[in-house]
């Protein structure tokens, strides 16, 4: 071992255990020793996309120099939080730290606000006024609302009529609501069209609320006032709604009045039907529609769709060449915007950027998708999915691949599913935390 210091033997050992991971292992090119030990990868975002990518960049090649810049301390996760609504887990079971990405897995992790990315300079710009240069940098920024899409919802409205699609103050909020409702009293949630943050968030949602009002205020009511036609897994969500809480959930498509139009967060009414009827609540829900985070627009990787626009093989920006875009904010084909698939488009990411700093082809991803809700504490619903990447991007589903819960299954599966979902969330979470 003359000529090999303990530190280049440690990272020839990395290098080695990254190439294999990869399938890369019999390659003729030589790795690029010299660039890989000096590269400099930067993350923005700490959710499912940012922490994850962070995390695999350094378990796939511990040589590589990782930045991982938050805004916040700590993570509260929007899995999880409409359990909260249920009374089956609090707020503080749902929160991460950064302390396992900072300590275990050697990322240095920035807390801080990102203001602007020069992409020509590869310098990214903190609130702080502090500059961090870059080799490559990705971003998962997560999602922000399109707020004018709703007369009268401003952000003012959003502290009284919440979102509560960004896990955190807002969660919070309108878990203080329901719990000061009247028995009797009305919730009414809206949610968006197509695409948006977890598809089956919204009526997972209205189950978690409709167990509380079973338990603690079983004369109120439950009004869905839909953008879409449709819901996902909505044949297991409405078969489950009938079961456990006969005529307590009212859902109105778009066709048959559903679409919001006008909110008046005074009178705590929502007007529907291009304004002609009106409905009132004691608790408001509102879900605006979404795009890309704030940052992703700044930076300049957004098309006029709101979302970005990346090559669906490496997640590189079609705009930016040199930045990554994961996540929620990205154009991802087929792939629902989950946190399991930030997390899954992550690691393939991560597996991208090392392969490219060796001078390597990037692997072809296959992808897959698990989403649990809970209807009841002992009734869980899934679907899941295994997704191909053609030509265009990702494609749905491989046939035969993943699939629904299936209808007027037995008491013992539904509670099982529960398990599975707990089970699921303790996993995705030390998977990106942990
Ligand atoms: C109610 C609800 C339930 C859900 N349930 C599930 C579920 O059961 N399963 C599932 O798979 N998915 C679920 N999701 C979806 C999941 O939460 C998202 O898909 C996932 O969080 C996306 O990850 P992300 O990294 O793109 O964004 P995020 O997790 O939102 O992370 C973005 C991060 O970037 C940071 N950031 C943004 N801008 C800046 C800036 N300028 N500077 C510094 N930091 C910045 C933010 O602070 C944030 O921490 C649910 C969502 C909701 C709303």
């Amino acid at each position: 071992m003359s000529g090999i210091t303990r530190r280049n033997f440690v990272k020839l050992l990395g290098a080695g255990g990254a190439v294999s991971a990869f399938g890369l292992a019999g390659c003729e090119s030589t790795p690029k020793t010299a660039s890989r030990a000096a590269a400099r990868v930067v993350v923005i975002g700490g959710g499912f996309g940012g922490a994850s990518c962070a995390k695999y960049l350094r378990v796939y090649d511990p040589s590589l120099n990782v930045t991982m810049i938050e805004q916040n301390t700590s993570y509260m996760t929007c899995p999880g939080s409409n359990w909260v609504f249920g009374g089956l887990a609090k707020l503080d079971d749902i929160v991460h730290n950064y302390n396992a990405l900072r300590g275990k897995h050697g990322v240095n992790v920035v807390h801080d606000k990102v203001t602007a990315v020069d992409p020509a300079k590869r310098v990214v710009t903190l609130a702080s006024g502090k500059t961090v240069e870059y080799d490559r940098l990705v971003m998962s920024p997560g999602i922000d609302f399109r707020m004018k899409a709703i007369e009268g919802y401003d952000e003012a409205a959003t502290q009284i009529m919440p979102h509560s699609w960004k896990a955190g103050p807002q969660t919070a909020l309108l878990l203080k609501q329901l719990q000061a409702m009247p028995d009797g009293g009305t919730f009414i949630m809206c949610p968006p069209g197509m695409p948006f943050r977890c598809p089956p968030g919204p009526p997972e949602r209205a189950s978690m609320v409709a167990h509380y009002f079973k338990t603690h205020k079983p004369r109120s009511k439950i009004l869905i006032l839909d953008a879409k036609e449709d819901f996902s897994k909505k044949g297991l969500f409405m078969e489950a709604w009938e079961e456990l809480y006969p005529g307590m959930i009212e859902w109105v498509p778009a066709s048959k009045g559903g679409k919001v139009f006008r909110v008046d967060p005074k009178t705590m009414t929502v007007y529907t039907d291009e304004g002609l009827t009106t409905h009132k609540g004691d608790v408001v829900n509102i879900i605006p529609p979404q795009r890309a985070a704030d940052l992703a627009s700044t930076v300049g990787l957004v098309n006029d769709t709101g979302w970005c626009p990346v090559n669906q093989h490496t997640f590189e920006s079609k705009l930016a060449p040199g930045i990554h875009v994961i996540g929620d904010s990205a154009v991802a084909g087929a792939l629902p915007k989950s946190g399991h698939t930030a997390n899954n488009i992550a690691k393939m990411t991560a597996a991208a950027i090392v392969s490219e700093l060796r001078g390597h082809k990037p692997p072809v991803p296959s992808h897959v998708n698990t989403c649990y809700s809970l209807v009841g504490p002992e009734y869980g619903i899934s679907i899941a999915a295994v997704y191909r990447l053609g030509e265009d991007g990702v494609l749905a589903g491989v046939k035969g691949a993943g699939g629904l819960s299936p209808t007027k299954a037995p008491a013992l599966q539904r509670s099982q599913e529960a398990g599975y979902a707990r089970g699921w969330y303790a996993s995705i979470t030390a998977d990106t935390f942990g």
